[in-house]
């Protein structure tokens, strides 16, 4: 994997990447940046598939917890991602970068609906394909999705973005002697519970050879490092 210049990779981003400071909702400034340095990277001939959280409008399990209908609620939360891949789309197409939004349900006056072959002519074609509205069904996470699209769109690996370097034997934020891996296995991370994706994500990478790579989205220049083969942030394999 050393230097190897991917030339389909699937990245997934938390909706909380979109939140910018407030923490909630959609901050468009926070967007442009990362979404300049995507577009680059389309430019440079990577064939890009995005997920797109949505846990900084709703999240299905909190919501439960307080009264809701678990499913009622993840339903909320998958429309929450498509209001989510709608901005990335337009910040995307304000740096010139074509895309194509496709909903895992029917919503078609506002986006495709997700057919498989239909995505792999897109992504053929140069265009960013925005995975929205999760897989389709309630009890999954976007982290699922991800591993999903990735699989069947035969991406060579899935790019987790982030807000710190990598993964680490505990929280970076809260501990200052946290020690961050460099390559960790699949087995390691549910063992350990790492906290790199869900546990259906992990399973579904590790039992299809996909591996996962967890990154900085917020260091200028990563996207494009991260692309082009360069080891920064935590792989995560075998
Ligand atoms: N969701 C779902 N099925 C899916 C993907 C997402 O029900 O296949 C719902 C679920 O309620 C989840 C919400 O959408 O809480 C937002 O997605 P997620 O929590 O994965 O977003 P992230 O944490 O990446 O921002």
């Amino acid at each position: 994997m050393d230097k190897m210049r991917f030339s389909r990779v699937l990245i997934k981003l938390s909706g909380e990447a979109l939140a910018g400071e407030q923490q909630f909702g959609i901050e468009p400034q926070a967007i442009g940046q990362f979404c300049k340095e995507i577009a680059e990277v389309a430019a440079s001939g990577v064939q890009i598939a995005l997920v797109i959280g949505g846990g900084n409008i709703f999240r299905g399990l909190s919501a439960s917890a307080k009264g809701m209908d678990r499913a009622q609620a993840d339903y909320m939360g998958m429309l929450a991602t498509v209001m989510n891949a709608l901005a990335v789309q337009d910040a995307l197409e304000n740096h010139g970068c074509q895309t194509r939004v496709m909903t895992a349900f029917d919503m078609k006056e506002v986006a495709e609906p997700y057919i498989r072959r239909r995505a792999v002519r897109h992504l053929e074609k140069g265009r960013v394909v925005i995975c929205a509205a999760g897989t389709g069904n309630p009890y999954f996470t976007t982290d699922s999705a991800a591993a999903l699209r990735a699989l069947e769109l035969k991406c060579e690996a899935i790019l987790k973005a982030t807000k710190v370097d990598g993964v680490y034997d505990k929280d970076p934020v809260k501990f200052d002697d946290a020690v961050k891996y460099d390559k960790v296995t699949f087995i390691e991370v549910l063992e350990k519970r790492l906290g790199v994706m869900d546990s259906t994500a992990i399973s579904m990478a590790r039992d299809n050879d996909l591996p996962i790579i967890v990154f900085n989205l917020f260091k200028e220049g990563n996207m494009l490092k991260v692309t082009g083969g360069e080891n920064i942030g935590t792989i995560v394999q075998g």
